[in-house]
């Protein structure tokens, strides 16, 4: 029988998550089928309890349905319950399982995919939305220098370094809280590059072979990346690999068969996809 699953968000139109299950399934052989499906805003739970109801198997969930799948969960993992959000669900008979693989996509990516270590680097993550709430403990437990966490509302990032405080070293702020400090990984987690605007980065906040990541993924290079580029960066990612990586992490949950990611990645690179 073919086993089912789905991604649920709104909007869905431009979710690549059904591609790139099915290239999960086709290329480890897995009897199974991925469809988007458009919830209303109000309609999360029931297009989830639905799904379930008729025999899913399992849920990628995205904008802005993260909090409800984390609500609508019988049990968490550690890593979605410190992030109080939830991007994939495995229905296990009348049980709901609740997992976040962001954080460890956005990992893998950087030490894997692009063979930028992360241990004892200093890291600069831009935002305090959900994206990075659930990318702070993934990057602490590989032991950064130090995690500043800045945001256009110091107060969330403030209360994101009280709540990860016992896991690593963290410092937090506004953006010109970290004027004259430099960072050898600055990631944006923000929502700026939706809308081509730029958080206000302090001067000089690159280091030397700094590696500009951008958890958004678009056609162009975004706002931020073009920043780093005219400020000398070279090693320049969007979230493309992050995107691919956490749907294999999904996969893996699901169907306990970790594909493959490098090919998908590439083909998703070139300019025409
Ligand atoms: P949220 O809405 O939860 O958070 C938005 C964050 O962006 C907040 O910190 C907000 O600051 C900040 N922000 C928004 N506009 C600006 C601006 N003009 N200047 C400065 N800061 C700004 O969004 P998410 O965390 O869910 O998503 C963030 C990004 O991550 C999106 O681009 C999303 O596409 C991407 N993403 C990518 C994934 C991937 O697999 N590649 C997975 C998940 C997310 P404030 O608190 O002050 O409002």
């Amino acid at each position: 029988m073919t086993d089912r699953y789905a991604v649920i968000g709104n909007p869905i139109a431009h979710s690549k998550s059904p591609l790139i299950h099915s290239a999960f399934a086709q290329q480890t052989r897995q009897n199974m089928r991925y469809d988007a499906i458009l919830a209303p805003l109000d309609g999360f739970k029931t297009a989830a309890d639905t799904f379930h109801h008729q025999g899913g198997k399992g849920i990628n969930v995205t904008i802005p349905f993260k909090l409800e799948a984390h609500k609508l969960a019988t049990s968490l993992t550690e890593r979605a319950d410190i992030a109080q959000a939830v991007n994939t669900l495995k229905f296990v008979e009348d049980q709901i399982l609740g997992d976040n693989t962001d954080g460890a996509g956005l990992v893998r990516d950087i030490v894997v995919n692009l063979s930028t270590p992360i241990t004892e680097k200093r890291i600069l993550l831009m935002g305090a939305g959900g994206a990075a709430r659930g990318a702070i403990l993934p990057l602490l437990q590989q032991k950064p220098a130090i995690l500043a966490i800045a945001n256009r509302t110091p107060q969330k990032a403030v209360l994101l370094k009280k709540q990860f405080i016992q896991h690593g070293q963290l410092d937090a702020g506004e953006y010109m809280y970290f004027a004259g400090a430099s960072f050898d990984i600055v990631i944006n987690a923000t929502s700026a590059s939706l809308n081509d605007a730029l958080p206000a980065l302090p001067p000089d906040i690159f280091a030397v072979d700094a590696l500009a990541y951008d958890m958004m993924y678009s056609a162009e290079p975004t706002r931020f990346l073009k920043y780093a580029g005219q400020q000398g960066v070279c090693n320049l990612a969007d979230g493309i690999g992050m995107l691919v990586e956490q749907a294999a992490e999904s996969f893996y949950l699901w169907r306990g068969i970790r594909p493959e990611t490098k090919d998908i990645i590439s083909r998703f690179k070139k300019p025409d996809s």
